[in-house]
């Protein structure tokens, strides 16, 4: 579904990815894990094109995406994104936040995009925030209102970016809940993430960055019982002294 070749990114001098190389297949849930600075954000936002990579192909469904500007936001469409920060607009309601892409960009019905946000909303426990503006929510609610909203666009993939690490902590697990979830349904997701057991229970596969490269990228119990390398090992074991 996904294929990237030979990916380079540079920041002025800054090598942020170095000949990156690999394969995502329908279905896939990958964990991008690796300590701060590897470039793991960056290669998620040169996946849907947020960040221009300088070299290098990004094929999704066997089509050329690095060529393919004009129409990035079709791309952007199949492949949707959930931040860090939330990113949904303050100024409308968390109903509106969920039906404006759908209405918008894919010319569904208001009816049809209202009552799929309601079924949304309902399924996670927040349709009594329905008509609440984001100020009115926690960062536990505004992260899984960000969640619908991007399953609101029935995309192929959803890209996380550290969606966890501007929570306080007792509003992790529910937001972690909703991934979980939707790992369930099928979709394919490709999560940056420092919530070390989470990749390991939601994944199929682990890619661990360091430095601008992929060290590893294998399957959990792979990463877990045979790191093969010590800065992987050292990364594990860090977790584990928390
Ligand atoms: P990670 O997600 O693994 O923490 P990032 O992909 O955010 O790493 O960043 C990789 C490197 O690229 C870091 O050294 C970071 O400072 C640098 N970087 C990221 N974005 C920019 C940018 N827009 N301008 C300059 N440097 C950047």
């Amino acid at each position: 579904m996904i294929l990237v070749k030979n990916l380079e990114k540079y920041f002025g001098s800054h090598h942020a990815l170095k000949n990156i190389n690999f394969k995502i297949n329908r279905g896939d849930k990958i964990a991008i894990i690796g300590p701060s600075g590897a470039g793991k954000s960056t290669l998620l936002r040169c996946l849907n094109l947020l960040e221009t990579p300088d070299s290098g192909y990004i094929f999704f469904n066997n089509m050329e995406i690095t060529s393919y500007k004009k129409n990035i936001n079709r791309v952007r469409q199949k492949m949707n994104m959930v931040f860090q920060y939330f990113n949904l607009f303050e100024n409308k309601t968390v109903l509106e936040n969920i039906t404006l892409a759908p209405i918008k960009l894919k010319k569904i019905s208001k009816e049809k995009a209202v009552n799929k946000a309601i079924d949304l909303l309902d399924r996670v426990g927040l349709l009594n925030k329905k008509n609440c503006f984001p100020k009115e929510l926690s960062g536990g609610q505004k992260q899984r209102v960000a969640i619908l909203r991007a399953m609101a666009m029935d995309p192929q993939v959803i890209l996380f970016d550290e969606p966890t690490s501007s929570l306080d902590p007792e509003m992790v697990g529910e937001v972690l809940n909703v991934m979980q979830q939707l790992a369930q349904s099928g979709i394919t997701m490709i999560c940056v993430t420092h919530e070390i057991n989470f990749a390991k229970n939601m994944a199929n596969r682990i890619i661990f960055m360091c430095e601008g490269t992929i060290l590893k990228d294998a399957t959990p119990e792979e990463v877990f019982n045979n790191p093969s390398s010590e800065r992987l090992e050292n990364f594990l074991n860090s977790y584990k002294s928390k």
